[in-house]
């Protein structure tokens, strides 16, 4: 794709913005060691800035280098990522950093398609990671990018389709600023995220408005447009939390699902929302307690967002005579619960109930 006016103006203005207008700041800003920078791209790809600062200081300080990351255990790593949700990233992260240490003894590859070979690394991550890094020129593209793009050019090609990305991630490299890709792709996430935001972007003090379609359209609403409405699923989990002589039934979630490699309570899931007195009086309830426990506390309905799921449900906490421990799950001490890894939806629970406190 040619280099138009529209295009020149693009580039030459945002990064003019960003040399002289752009203060958002983040740790990892202007970062050059590849093992970092990978990290917190990690991090962000689910995360908004400002709570994934915290976990990527912590995790610099617990790992400073791969290496260091390599040789922890699961269970530290997946404990410190604790709370960020998305624990597939986690996982991802544990094997690239293994898989690092192993076959390139610690260097991080610096070619892009080594780089977007890694696992956990999709083409924005690796374009990022390769631009800031080693200077090469690849455009990240992401919803952020092309939603600028598809309003500054005022583009009605859906952002979440094949052809989308294809046009965008195009037009994405005709834009770039080929002598300081790094800065470039800087200039255009930090754009993205401060003035040409999803909801309500501040195009009075946009740096390109002049040539902005949607702009002077007055249709900004109007874009980006997407093909598909995202239908969330409810599901309804149920927690026992059975505790005898200090110590509690849970188990490491392992199926494909998930949470995977956290830890739960024992889990019943129904398929529709239940009181907790019919929970209570369930056959699956009866059938894992049986008669001999006494209910400590019944929680208020816990409820968690996820991208394509909805997850209701409540915590009863029973003492029992004998310890209860379904096949799959074993027995903790609860003095070391709290270095267990645990979702979000339990440690909502967790930090309001007296079970964890001495
Ligand atoms: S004028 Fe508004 S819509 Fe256009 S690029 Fe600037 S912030 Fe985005």
């Amino acid at each position: 794709m040619r280099k138009g006016k529209k295009e020149v103006f693009f580039t030459a203005e945002l990064m003019h913005w960003n040399q002289h207008q752009n203060f958002r700041e983040m740790p990892w800003k202007a970062e050059k060691d590849p093992y970092k920078i990978w990290l917190s791209e990690i991090i962000l790809q689910q995360t908004r800035v400002e709570q994934g600062w915290n976990y990527y200081n912590a995790f610099i300080e617990a790992y400073p280098t791969i290496l260091h990351l390599a040789a922890a255990t699961d269970k530290e790593v997946y404990k410190l990522w604790e709370g960020l949700g998305y624990y597939s990233r986690c996982k991802n992260l544990l094997f690239t950093a293994r898989y690092i240490a192993t076959n390139y003894k610690g260097i991080f590859p610096s070619a892009y398609d080594a780089i977007l070979q890694l696992k956990g690394v999709g083409p924005y991550t690796a374009a990022a990671i390769a631009s800031f890094a080693f200077n090469i020129p690849k455009a990240v593209v992401d919803g952020n990018v092309m939603r600028v793009l598809s309003r500054y050019f005022g583009n009605k090609t859906a952002i979440d389709s094949t052809e989308g990305k294809k046009v965008f991630t195009a037009q994405a490299e005709t834009l770039l600023d080929t002598s300081s890709p790094g800065k470039y792709n800087q200039a255009i996430m930090d754009f993205g995220a401060t003035i040409c935001k999803p909801k309500s972007p501040l195009c009075e003090q946009c740096p390109i408005s002049a040539r902005c379609t949607a702009y002077h359209e007055n249709a900004v609403a109007d874009y980006p447009v997407k093909e598909k409405k995202l239908l969330k699923k409810n599901r309804w989990l149920y927690y026992i939390i059975a505790e005898h002589d200090d110590a509690v039934t849970v188990r490491m979630r392992n199926q494909k699902d998930i949470w995977q490699n956290l830890y739960e309570f024992i889990l019943i899931e129904n398929s529709s929302r239940l009181t907790p007195d019919a929970f209570i009086a369930s056959s699956s309830f009866k059938k894992i307690v049986g008669k001999q426990c006494r209910v400590i506390d019944i929680s208020p309905e816990y409820k968690q967002l996820l991208t394509h799921q909805v997850i209701h449900g409540f915590f009863v906490h029973i003492k029992t005579k004998n310890a209860i421990v379904p096949e799959g799950y074993h027995i903790e001490k609860l003095k070391i619960i709290a270095s267990l890894p645990f979702p979000k939806f339990i440690n909502n629970y967790l930090q309001k109930t007296m079970l964890l406190k001495p």
